[in-house]
């Protein structure tokens, strides 16, 4: 088996539950007291969460080079980037590795197409929603029209992200919100919606939503996983 390494801390808690599934997945896979073989490099959000809102990618980009090489050093095989909106910079990740890096919205566009959707609603942060690198990565690798929330619906979503979310409060209120949120996605024609961040995992599931859930968090781990084991039935 192979070595997966992850940036994780952005934030923790969705770093946590990729722990858990990449774990979860393999014992799956390999069944007895199989895991995955793992290592994972922990920046500091308050740090990140800073230069995200100076808009200082270029900091970012320094910073998760830095630690995608420290993954590289310490004998991974293959980089997972731990967060949707930190993929704005994967360009700089790329560049400075030589391991392969498995790009979030992959396994989540070949998922949907799988399932013959063209058409998703996406929920992540602003920087998701808003700027092209995710929805256009969508578009352009795997024919998927993303629609996003209105300008209030997206100030929501973000909010309770940063605010709730990714300090490990999980509000029944809030899921209400993203309930709305994505019947409004289906009246405007989405067939799917994209948990386009690490953290929505854990306010809404399958059982809340109208429209099939497509999960980013679980898709990026088990893609990597199926990836180290390869087609070697025992690691
Ligand atoms: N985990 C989040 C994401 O998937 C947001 C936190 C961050 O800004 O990295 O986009």
């Amino acid at each position: 088996m192979k070595t997966i390494g992850v940036i994780g801390g952005m934030s923790w808690e969705s770093s946590a539950e990729y722990y858990r599934l990449l774990n979860r997945h393999a014992k799956a896979r390999l069944g007895g007291h199989h895991n995955a073989r793992s290592l994972m490099v922990t920046v500091d959000f308050a740090q990140v969460e800073a230069l995200q809102r100076a808009g200082d990618w270029d900091a970012l980009g320094v910073q998760m080079a830095e630690a995608a090489q420290q993954l590289e050093r310490g004998g991974a095989d293959i980089v997972l980037l731990a967060t949707n909106t930190m993929h704005r910079v994967r360009a700089a990740i790329e560049a400075t590795i030589s391991i392969p890096f498995l790009h979030i919205a992959d396994p989540t566009g070949q998922a949907l197409r799988a399932s013959g959707f063209t058409r998703a609603g996406l929920l992540g942060t602003r920087y998701t929603m808003e700027q092209d690198f995710y929805v256009g990565r969508l578009r352009e690798a795997h024919g998927i029209e993303a629609i996003v929330p209105n300008e209030h619906d997206r100030a929501d979503v973000h909010r309770i992200i940063y605010d709730e979310l990714c300090h490990g409060n999980v509000d029944a209120q809030s899921r209400g919100v993203y309930q709305r949120v994505i019947e409004d996605l289906a009246a405007r024609g989405a067939q799917a919606v994209i948990l386009g961040c690490t953290e929505i995992t854990l306010l809404i599931g399958q059982k809340d939503s109208t429209l099939p859930v497509f999960d980013t968090t679980a898709l990026h781990a088990q893609a990597a996983v199926d990836w180290a084991i390869g087609s070697q039935t025992d690691a």
